[in-house]
């Protein structure tokens, strides 16, 4: 058999996760304590809950089975002559707390950057201070914050950007937003992409507006433990999605393998204007591909659409720092 190098590891399991969650703490309509029960009884084991600026532990509601990871949603908002409507053009960054013991205290009493919007060596000075802290730095729903990639283009150190995000489709149809993740890999950044909720809940879960169980991250990870999964996430040992599934991916030889769940469309994507494609005939599904690469792929990541129009995106591989070699 051939080498296989996997993107997925094949050992533990699949944990469902929401890494993007607001409670009455800041401008969410549920309590932290319904937030975990809404999330746990549909069958979430991980849940961030990141309130706007307020940075909280909610580590005394985790129990066997659901876990919480310690969290803030910090802004940046803009100051500008330069555009219409500049008080709309803001960053908002997730930090993920992997280090929750370490400078508790100092955490929970404020670390909100100053509103310094496109000072890039600002940004990324605090940014690199939040990783000295413990933290994932994710970088949140672009569309809905209008930026462009003047905006996002200088930003370093990020574990990750949001590719998708529910609250901001149900707002105005830009949640998902692709393109500015291919944009940032194609300039060689190393970082993998979410989907989430940012769930506020205005509308109750059950109604079609409701902002809850639409973007979601399946974490592999060896044990549902705080250590484990931060870990997992680190390593982009997981895949985002609203809804489709995906089960293994692995390259095999020169063969990139993609097993999946019943998809109508399976892309792998890349740094050019070729994708490797498969697509299932009218009124069927696909459940595998298996594409060739030719070793010029810079990146690949892999991204599949169900019948429903929802998309899964896997995170986004280099060759190079994957060993692959054609
Ligand atoms: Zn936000
Ligand atoms: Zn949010």
């Amino acid at each position: 058999m051939e080498q296989r190098i996997y993107l997925l590891p094949p050992e533990g399991r699949f944990y469902k996760a929401n890494l993007h969650s607001h409670t009455t703490i800041s401008d969410g309509r549920l309590t932290p304590e319904q937030d975990k029960e809404a999330y746990k009884s549909r069958g979430y084991q991980i849940l961030a809950i990141t309130d706007h600026r307020i940075y909280r532990n909610h580590q005394d509601l985790d129990d066997e089975d659901f876990i919480t990871i310690p969290a803030v949603e910090v802004d940046i908002n803009e100051v500008s002559s330069e555009r219409l409507r500049p008080e709309d053009h803001t960053y908002h960054i997730n930090l993920f707390d992997s280090m929750p013991e370490y400078k508790r205290e100092e955490k929970e009493k404020g670390i909100c950057p100053e509103r310094r919007y496109g000072d890039f060596a600002y940004m990324n000075e605090y940014f690199r201070r939040m990783q000295e802290m413990g933290f994932l730095v994710c970088y949140n729903h672009p569309y809905w914050s209008m930026q462009n990639y003047d905006d996002y283009k200088g930003l370093k150190g990020l574990f990750a950007m949001e590719i998708y995000n529910h609250g901001c489709e149900h707002d105005g149809l830009y949640g998902y937003n692709p393109q500015s993740y291919d944009e940032m890999l194609r300039l060689g950044n190393r970082l993998w992409c979410l989907a989430t909720d940012d769930n506020h809940n205005c509308y109750d879960l059950d109604d079609a507006l409701s902002d809850s169980f639409g973007g979601f991250v399946m974490i592999k990870a060896k044990e549902l433990s705080h250590a484990a999964v931060i870990e997992a996430l680190k390593k982009g040992e997981f895949y985002s999605s609203m809804g489709p599934e995906i089960k293994e991916l692995y390259i095999e030889g020169r063969e990139l393998v993609i097993k999946t769940g019943e998809v109508e469309k399976i892309y792998a994507m890349m740094d050019a204007t070729r994708c490797y494609r498969k697509i299932a005939m009218p009124g069927e599904s696909i459940t595998e591909a298996r594409f060739q690469l030719d070793g010029n792929e810079k990146y690949i990541r892999v991204e599949l659409r169900d019948r429903e129009g929802r998309y899964a995106n896997s995170n986004a591989y280099f060759l190079e720092d994957i060993g692959f070699q054609a």
